[in-house]
């Protein structure tokens, strides 16, 4: 049985309903616990246990003490291109925003790989938009086989393939693929996604499974916060968790705690997220899954990075581009501007990335919050008292 049919049977509306009503001997009671069940989740995510959140955070950094060591992992996008057949209202890649794309040449990826093993990073995901004609499996491959000589942990953020497409991206080298559902809400989902194949929810979210198929050693799922209620995208998110864990266990899971940040198109969050509830669910995913890794990418701020660091995040990017050639101009050359898919000449966008001297001005996915050098992120993370680690450990031990 795939998850979807899992899926449908969920009671999702009743566990938000005991989310919302739980009290504090609950909360209590649930955290006295060492195995938890999606209830328990929906507890841990509770306003109630919101009040609690000082207990929360002290289990939820003992445990990934206990389980991670005092380590954090780090890892850049390399974003190869920006063209894009879908429409998703809340991407700045969206197919009818009018912005700069461009998609690189292999020896521009390669460039741009080199620059990101050079401030240290040795685990790098590629990011593209999905569109066959720019962004083929053909060419997948060869940006990964490209890769992987020079950097020993290559994962993938693509549009979603068949699981006889994704094996030769194994076999060129890649270990891990990342696919977030962005909501797990069927009317919002329906809404938010207006052309493209990417409008088949359960198309999507049978991806990790197809993606365990093809022999990806790790997998990354999440939902995007903004688009639905948070705690119905968290048990969501946890109940796919749950079943990864199950039913694909011999890859390593991460879950993402993305919140959605401004892009191109002006889309505006339809529900909020608070710092405060954020810092909660990273604590609830903790204890509910001591060995699971957590991401937090630079859509947070500094701030709020630094402060979660220690609480139950394992792994984070730092020092991002979401443009393609961000870390290096490369594609300077061919970048055109589309309009409702189309390419006409380049004018000025609005949304186009400041050059910043050696950057393209390809238009970024979302503005990051966390401007900070990789090595001012490494420098304060040591300061914490915790080591960066620039190497992914698995792909160590197996190359
Ligand atoms: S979210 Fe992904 S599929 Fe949707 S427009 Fe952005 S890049 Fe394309």
């Amino acid at each position: 049985m795939s998850f979807v049919a899992e899926f449908n049977s969920l009671p999702l509306a009743a566990l938000v309903k005991r989310s919302l009503g739980t009290d504090s001997a609950a909360v209590r009671e649930t955290l006295t616990r060492d195995r938890l069940s999606l209830a328990d989740f929906a507890q841990l995510i509770s306003p109630a246990a919101g009040v609690a959140l000082e207990t929360l955070g002290q289990r939820s950094q003992q445990l990934t003490r206990q389980r991670f060591g005092k380590v954090i992992r780090l890892f850049a996008p390399l974003y190869l291109s920006n063209e894009c057949i879908n429409n998703c209202k809340y991407c700045g890649f969206s197919r009818d925003n009018p912005i700069l794309r461009v998609t690189l040449t292999v020896d521009e990826v390669q460039r741009e790989a080199r620059a990101l093993a050079a401030q240290g990073f040795r685990n790098i995901l590629l990011v593209a938009g999905e569109h066959p004609k720019f962004v083929s499996n053909g060419y997948l491959a060869e940006c990964v086989a490209a890769l992987h000589a020079e950097i020993p942990s290559v994962s993938l953020e693509v549009g979603p393939m068949e699981a006889d497409e994704y094996r030769p991206l194994v076999t060129a080298g890649a270990d891990g693929l990342v696919v977030y559902q962005e909501t797990y809400d069927r009317a919002i989902y329906d809404d938010l996604h207006t052309a493209g194949p990417k409008k088949n929810f359960d198309w999507r979210l049978e991806t990790p499974e197809r993606a365990y198929t093809a022999c990806f050693r790790r997998i990354g799922i999440g939902a995007l916060y903004g688009l639905a209620d948070w705690r119905y995208e968290a048990l969501c998110v946890a109940a796919h968790a749950d079943y990864l864990l199950r039913d694909c266990w011999k890859a390593s899971l991460t879950i993402s705690l993305p919140r959605l940040r401004p892009c191109a198109g002006e889309f505006e969050p339809l529900t909020h997220m608070t710092d405060r509830e954020l810092v909660q669910l990273v604590c609830a995913f903790r204890l509910m899954f001591p060995d699971v890794g957590l991401v937090l990418s630079t859509r947070e701020s500094a701030k709020l990075r630094d402060g979660l660091f220690p609480l139950g995040i394992t792994l984070i990017s730092a020092g991002s581009h979401t443009e393609p050639g961000g870390y290096t101009g490369a594609g300077k050359e061919n970048i055109h501007q589309t309009v409702r898919g189309r390419i006409v000449d380049v004018g000025a966008s609005e949304w186009a990335t400041p050059t910043n001297g050696n950057a393209t001005n390809a238009t970024g996915q979302f503005n990051i919050a966390d401007e900070r050098s990789a090595d001012e992120v490494a420098k304060l993370i040591q300061s914490l008292g915790y080591e960066p680690v620039w190497k992914d450990w698995d792909a160590a031990l197996t190359t």
